[in-house]
């Protein structure tokens, strides 16, 4: 049996390969393997029958090179301090990929929040935000949400850090609900910063987006959106999958009315006209682009070499395995990675973190376009790494695009001492 999968080693060995491909020292790699700071909580909170219960929280920050921390917290059972750390560490280069001014930082409590009433959550999200309040801060660290935290356990943790602080401090947190200073467009941003870059991969590949066939697997916020917005610009969806089931045709769906059906029924299976297909058969079917916007660790070893898509852009974190990723390489499918495909998200985080700080709101189609600007730049920045160094993928490539602009912030900063090779790096690139 192969050894399980370390969120924490993978990300170290995607640094390890695109310092190599950089030929930076081994400085930088030693400054990007682990995280500047780590704060381990333990967090009092009263449960609605009386009792005190303790959860354990963290708070990563992986590097400030290039401006303050940034990254959502997830509330879930299976929350460990190196998930976390792999996560921060990823948010460094998700971050620095578009060009966003901020560093990694990730948070998590090890909780059930399906097993808490809402008066415990609202406890739990403003007794946690108080015990890491004092790394918080606009510009410090500048938290979002993750797996099962949403709108409003933003808005239960901004007004905490602002009692804390005894003023609003909106800045603190992004992903917040409109009213208390969230941002137009901030709901759809992943999908759309998604379908932007697969709209930019198909015409660098030469392959027509009208017309062009679209698998999604995952039907949630990301996966739905992104069908829809591709649908948009002239594709053909001709199969979806949820966690239940999938629907396949092949003249394609309008995704507005499965929407509508998803909404109804809860699952996309079983949808009027479609045949049930599976997730492995929604993986491995001939489709031009495949969407994965499920889960971690989808594309293995033992699907990769079945995929017929032309393009995979990844809007799930992590859904393909460094083994899957080189037989993909291999069979000249073109994966565009988690850092640069959903990228999206924190990029309009980003526009809602700016928008805090200078107290001035932006219309969603302002919103829009500077997204828009942002992920096509970052995409040709990407690409144009990979199309230079033939050896790499466009995952090493994004982590090249990255790893040279933390390095050159940390050279530039005087981290590394005289190593001038740092500070040249992204003239050759
Ligand atoms: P979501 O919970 O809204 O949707 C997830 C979807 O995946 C659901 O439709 C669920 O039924 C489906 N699913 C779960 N297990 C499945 C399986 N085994 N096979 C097929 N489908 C399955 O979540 P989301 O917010 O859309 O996030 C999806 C992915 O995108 C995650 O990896 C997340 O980390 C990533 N992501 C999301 C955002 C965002 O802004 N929403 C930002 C960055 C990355």
């Amino acid at each position: 049996m192969s050894k399980e999968l370390n969120s924490y080693e993978i990300a170290q060995q995607q640094i390890r390969e695109a310092v190599n491909n950089l030929g930076l020292s081994e400085m930088v790699f030693d400054m990007l393997k682990q995280p500047t700071r780590e704060l381990t909580v333990a967090i009092p909170v009263e449960m609605d029958d009386g009792s005190i219960k303790v959860f354990t929280g963290y708070r990563v920050q992986h590097n400030f090179a290039l401006g303050p921390a940034k990254g959502g917290i997830r509330f879930h059972p299976d929350v460990s301090l190196d998930e976390v750390r792999a996560l921060a560490l990823w948010m460094t280069f998700k971050s620095a990929v578009v060009g966003l001014p901020y560093g990694g930082g990730k948070g998590g409590v090890i909780c059930n929040p399906k097993e808490l009433s809402n008066r415990e959550l609202q406890r739990l999200s403003r007794e946690y935000i108080r015990s890491v309040a004092p790394i918080l801060g606009p510009e410090k660290d500048v938290p979002a949400p993750d797996v099962y935290t949403n709108s409003q356990v933003m808005a239960w943790m901004m007004d905490e850090y602002s009692k804390y602080k005894c003023y609003n401090d909106f800045g603190v947190i992004t992903g917040k609900p409109i009213i208390v200073g969230g941002s137009l467009g901030r709901n759809e941003a992943t999908a759309r910063g998604c379908t932007f870059v697969v709209r930019e991969a198909a015409k660098a590949i030469g392959l027509n987006i009208k017309g062009a066939t679209v698998a999604v697997q995952g039907y949630g916020n990301a996966g739905s959106i992104v069908a829809n917005l591709l649908h948009k610009l002239g594709c053909k969806i001709v199969a979806v999958v949820d966690s239940t089931g999938g629907a396949y045709n092949p003249q394609g769906f309008i995704p507005e009315k499965l929407e509508v059906f998803k909404s109804e029924i809860g699952t996309v299976k079983g949808y009027p006209g479609s045949k049930n297909i599976s997730s492995e058969e929604l993986l491995t079917m001939a489709c031009d682009i495949l969407i994965p916007a499920a889960l971690e660790n989808q594309i293995t070893e033992e699907i990769a070499p079945r995929i017929k898509a032309k393009i995979i852009g990844e809007a799930a974190n992590g859904p393909t395995t460094p083994g899957a990723d080189r037989i993909l390489t291999k069979n000249g499918v073109l994966v565009l990675p988690d850092i640069l495909a959903n990228a999206g998200g924190v990029t309009v985080s980003y526009f809602e973190w700016v928008q805090n700080n200078m107290g001035y709101y932006w219309s969603e189609e302002e919103v829009n376009s500077k997204l828009e600007a942002k992920m096509v730049n970052a995409f040709y920045e990407v690409y144009k790494m990979y199309k230079a160094h033939k050896q790499v993928d466009m995952r090493t490539a994004a982590y090249m695009v990255s790893i040279s602009y933390v390095s050159e912030a940390m050279g530039v900063r005087g981290w590394l001492g005289e190593d001038t090779k740092v500070q040249k790096c992204r003239k050759v690139s």
